[in-house]
């Protein structure tokens, strides 16, 4: 998935068994290799871009996790009426952040239309177990698998029996059951700046995902604009607006994952509309003239009690 992973798991208080840490982080790895032989847009074999590559209108089967990520990205795109799409592939390549690497540059007016005209989450329909492409879109589930992936390990360690542990990839976050010290998990929702980094606010939480999607991590500059590398269906650009980050707290993983993606495309205004309305629990960061205001949906201030 091209980024780090975290795990904490925690042992039996009684000490009935130990640990054995190698062989947990070698199943866990295999794991993690078995998402990304599924999901993976920089894995040209993988069963994501096999199902990009087949012919226009061919239904294609499709494993059961593929399946279940496809569906959960239609529904958000459905609730956040079209912020979220995963077809922004051939847009997430012409601005130079997928796998065919490019320069940072301003793509030009005619590349931008050629790529605006293979987007649309309209043209990919599923069925129970097999999707099929209508147009020549470009799935790209970048801004869910992560979260996914945190939701499968941490379905994999409780099948294994532990009920105490935290699954991070990336910055999504899902814990479950209690820390080593036998108090709720904390995490922390960090400063906007990778300069001045920490936490801005820690939150205790149990059994739950939490995701947050930024325009200070993943980004190029040219002539002092921002281009971020969340990308607005509509524009075919990258979002420009004053929203830093967007954290969201969820059942899922991928849910959160999702979620924190479709709303920093809203941005701070729409989004906070859309959180409320959904009652999404969630916090906002937002850059001003004179420093960054936060703010919270009603599900997220509820949630800190
Ligand atoms: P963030 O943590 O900033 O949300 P993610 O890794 O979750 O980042 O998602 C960003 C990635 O998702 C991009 O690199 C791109 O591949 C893809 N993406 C960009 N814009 C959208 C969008 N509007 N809907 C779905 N996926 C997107
Ligand atoms: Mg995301």
């Amino acid at each position: 998935m091209g980024t780090d992973y975290h795990i904490t798991v925690v042992g039996p208080v009684s000490g009935e068994f130990d640990i054995n840490v190698e062989p947990l982080q070698q199943a866990v790895e295999e794991q993690l290799q078995l998402i990304n032989q599924m999901m993976s847009t920089y894995i040209s074999d993988s069963e994501l871009m096999r199902f990009n590559s087949v012919a226009v209108n061919e239904w294609v089967e499709l494993s059961e996790p593929v399946m279940e990520v496809l569906n959960i990205s239609e529904d958000i795109s459905q609730r956040s009426n079209g912020a979220f799409d995963i077809t922004v592939g051939p847009l997430v390549n012409l601005w130079g952040f997928g796998p065919e690497m490019k320069p940072d540059q301003v793509p030009d007016a005619d590349a931008l239309a050629a790529a605006l005209a293979r987007t649309g989450h309209k043209h990919l329909q599923l069925d129970v177990n097999r999707a099929r492409r209508t147009a020549d879109i470009g799935v790209d589930l970048s801004a869910v698998a992560k979260g996914y992936g945190v939701d499968w390990i941490a379905n994999f360690l409780a099948d294994r029996g532990f009920d105490n542990f935290m699954v991070e990839i990336g910055g999504e976050v899902r814990v479950v059951g209690q820390s080593p010290r036998s108090t709720p998990w904390r995490i922390a929702i960090e400063q906007p700046s990778v300069l001045a980094g920490g936490a801005r606010l820690a939150l205790s939480v149990d059994n739950h995902a939490v995701a947050t999607s930024g325009d200070y991590r993943n980004y190029f500059e040219v002539d002092g604009v921002r281009y971020s590398h969340t990308i607005d269906p509509v524009t075919g650009r990258p979002i420009k607006h004053n929203l830093a980050s967007v954290t969201v707290v969820a059942e899922t993983a991928a849910r959160a994952d999702a979620w924190a993606t479709a709303l920093n495309v809203l941005g701070p205004k729409k989004g906070m509309e859309l959180a409320n309305a959904e009652q999404l629990a969630v916090y906002m960061i937002v850059k001003t003239k004179d420093g960054f205001v936060d703010s919270q949906s009603v599900t997220f201030s509820q949630l800190l009690h």
